[in-house]
């Protein structure tokens, strides 16, 4: 049975004291939840202060970024290091908004990855397809590019493993999901992909995270998909009552 990850992308949301309270009632609404890892990624001025609050509870704490330098001149970036200094042992890494926005590419996706393997952070990987892909009948191509040449070099079993977070570009924030069978197919096609790549043993164990628009009420039916291992939640992630619906949907 493979291991189940949900974990809550706050992105650039939430003051410190808004994030704390939301932090604690994550640790008590999914205390006792069991089946399932919980994770965390607040934005980075909050790691410090949440990852002292959650230090033991069993919620995980993860960035939304790192550099793939340890320091020197990159104003405005922080390194693994620092990030295990607050105590992240996750980090969600490629992530749409940092492709469409911030210039990430599937090679600096790459170099992040190639430096997080020797850090003590566990990468979410997300790739996806956008919505004119999706039209274009590129979905396919586009998600193996992707994993091909953002994973170079990576081994897949590293500290914990690399988690991988499909999320179609169209599905975020916007409401409309996909299906059980888009994520089934697509699920599917990556784990083929990481099978290619690696060996059928430690594609089998790879989680494959879903992320687009999943919330209390879809997470049962996506999470029923044979190859659909968690979820990474954007918008319901910061309403504590949704965010535990989807822990408790999706423990085992
Ligand atoms: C995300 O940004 O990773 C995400 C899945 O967002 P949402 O759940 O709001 O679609």
């Amino acid at each position: 049975m493979r291991e189940r990850i949900i974990a809550g992308n706050w992105k650039m949301n939430s003051s410190l004291f808004e994030g704390v309270k939301l932090a604690r009632s994550v640790v008590e609404t999914v205390r006792g939840i069991e089946g399932v890892t919980v994770v965390i990624c607040p934005p980075a001025t909050h790691l410090v202060t949440i990852g002292k609050l959650i230090d033991g509870t069993g919620v995980g704490l993860g960035a939304q970024n790192v550099h793939w330098e340890e320091k020197g001149a990159f104003t405005g970036e922080l390194s693994a290091g620092m990030l295990e200094d607050t105590r992240c042992r996750w980090v969600i890494i490629g992530h749409s908004e940092r492709r469409a926005m911030f210039a990430e590419t599937d090679q600096t996706v790459n170099l992040r990855l190639l430096k997080t393997v020797d850090s003590q952070l566990r990468p979410m990987v997300c790739i996806g397809e956008t919505l004119d892909d999706r039209k274009a009948e590129r979905t396919f191509e586009v998600i193996e590019t992707q994993l091909r040449t953002g994973l170079k070099g990576v081994p897949l079993k590293g500290r914990g493993g690399l988690v991988i977070a499909y999320e179609p570009v169209w599905a975020i924030g916007t409401g409309q999901t996909a299906t059980p069978e888009q994520a089934q197919e697509a699920h599917r096609f990556i784990r083929d992909v990481l099978m290619d790549m690696y060996n059928a043993a430690d594609a089998g164990e790879t989680v494959i995270q879903y992320g687009g628009s999943m919330n209390e009420e879809n997470v049962a039916e996506l999470m029923a998909c044979d190859d659909v291992d968690g979820g990474l939640i954007g918008g319901a992630s910061l309403k504590v009552d949704k965010f535990a619906a989807i822990v408790k949907a999706a423990a085992m």
